[in-house]
C-alpha cells in the first residue's frame, strides 16, 4: 500500500532533482548563442532595425548601449581588455580616427568590407569603416541668388559674398573636418587665407547649427550657408515651401567635402568572427539602405542606390580624399580656425 503513495512523490523528487539540470543547460546553451555587443553613437531608432535584420538573417543576436561618442569612447579606454564591447558604431571620420588612434580598434581582414567600401571611406589600415556618407555642401536662398554665382567652397571667400554668408559654429566637429580635409588639399597657409575670407563675408555671428543656418537663409539675412546634406532634407521636409535649395560645389575641381557614421571592432572583442559578420552585413545592399535612408545619408556601398527623396538632389562628384585626413589634422584645423577668428 504505501508503495501506491511513495510513487508520486518519488516523481516530485526527481522533478526537483532536475532543476539544476536544467538551468545548467540553460546556462550552457546562452554561452553558445552567438552574441555581438556595440557600443553606438547613433541612436537607437537609427540602428535597431538594421540589427533586427541581421539576427532574422544570421541567428546572430545584437545587444547594444547608445550614448555619445566622447562617453562611449572613455568607457572603451577604461574598460580596456574587460569591455564587452565587440563594435563601436560612430558619426563622423574624425571620431573614428580618434578611436583609431587611441588603440581601441582592431585591422579587419574582409574581402567583403574592401569590396563594398571605397578605399576613401575607410581607414588605410582597415580599423575603422564608413557606413553612409553625408555631404556638407552648400544651401542658397533660390531668391536672392544666381546659381550661376555658386561654384566652391573657396569662392565663398571672395568679396562677391561680403555680409552674404552664414556659418554654423567652429565648435562642431562638421567644419572641423572640412577645414582639415581643405588643408590635406591646400596646405595650411591657404586654407588660412579661405577661412579668413570665410569669416570676413559672415553676415551674423556664427550659428549654432545646420538647421538654424539655414533658416537665416530662408529667411533672407544671409545668402549661402554650409550644411550636412540631411538637415537639408528633414527641414525641407517639415517646411517644404522654404526657399533654398541644395548646391554641389567644386564638380570641376575636387568634388563635395563628405564625411561617414562608420563603425569599427573593438581590439578586445571577444567575438571578432561575429563582428565581422556583422560589419559585413552593414555594408551590404540590404542593410546599406536602412542604414543610409533612415537619416537621409547616401549609401557608402557606390552599388547601393539612395533613397528617392536624397536622389532628388542629384549626382554629384564627391571628395576622394582619404577621410583618415579629417582626424590626422583635426587639431591643425581647429588652431587655424582659431588664428582666422572664426568662432
Ligand atoms: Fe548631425
Amino acid at each position: 500500500m504505501s508503495r501506491i503513495y511513495i510513487g508520486p512523490r518519488s516523481n516530485f523528487k526527481y522533478l526537483f532533482a532536475a532543476i539544476p539540470f536544467f538551468v545548467s543547460l540553460m546556462v550552457l546553451s546562452s554561452a553558445h548563442a552567438e552574441q555581438v555587443v556595440v557600443y553606438s553613437a547613433r541612436i537607437e531608432q537609427l540602428i535597431k532595425p538594421m540589427f533586427d535584420a541581421f539576427t532574422k538573417d544570421t541567428g546572430v543576436q545584437v545587444k547594444y548601449t547608445t550614448d555619445n561618442e566622447g562617453a562611449l569612447l572613455a568607457r572603451l579606454k577604461a574598460e580596456g581588455k574587460n569591455t564587452p564591447a565587440d563594435i563601436l558604431i560612430t558619426t563622423d571620420a574624425g571620431n573614428l580616427w580618434e578611436a583609431a588612434r587611441a588603440d581601441l580598434l582592431r585591422p579587419v581582414d574582409s574581402e567583403i568590407l574592401e569590396k563594398n567600401i571605397p578605399p576613401y571611406l575607410r581607414d588605410p589600415q582597415n580599423r575603422w569603416f564608413g557606413l553612409s556618407v553625408r555631404a556638407r555642401t552648400l544651401v542658397y536662398n533660390t531668391r536672392n541668388v544666381n546659381i550661376d554665382d555658386l561654384s566652391t567652397y573657396e569662392d565663398l571667400a571672395n568679396p562677391e559674398w561680403k555680409g552674404r554668408l552664414c556659418l554654423r559654429t567652429s565648435k562642431k566637429v562638421y567644419n572641423q573636418s572640412l577645414v582639415a580635409m581643405m588643408i590635406a588639399e591646400h596646405g595650411e597657409a591657404k586654407t588660412e587665407k579661405i577661412v579668413r575670407g570665410w569669416v570676413a563675408n559672415l553676415a551674423t555671428d556664427p550659428v549654432s547649427d545646420d538647421t538654424r543656418a539655414m533658416e537665416f537663409v530662408a529667411a533672407g539675412r544671409c545668402d549661402v550657408t554650409l550644411v550636412n546634406s540631411y538637415y537639408y532634407g528633414r527641414l525641407m521636409k517639415k517646411t517644404p515651401e522654404l526657399p533654398i535649395a541644395i548646391f554641389w560645389p567644386n564638380q570641376n575641381s575636387s568634388g563635395v567635402h563628405v564625411n561617414v557614421s562608420g563603425a569599427g571592432i573593438t581590439k578586445f572583442s571577444k567575438n571578432p568572427q561575429a563582428a565581422t559578420k556583422l560589419l559585413e552585413y552593414l555594408s551590404s545592399e540590404k542593410a546599406q539602405n536602412l542604414f543610409a535612408d533612415v537619416n537621409m545619408e547616401f549609401p557608402a556601398n557606390p552599388a547601393v542606390k539612395s533613397d528617392a527623396t536624397v536622389a532628388s538632389w542629384g549626382d554629384f562628384k564627391q571628395n576622394s580624399l582619404n577621410l583618415a585626413k579629417a582626424g590626422e589634422l583635426q587639431t591643425a584645423a581647429i588652431k587655424l580656425m582659431d588664428r582666422a577668428g572664426y568662432r
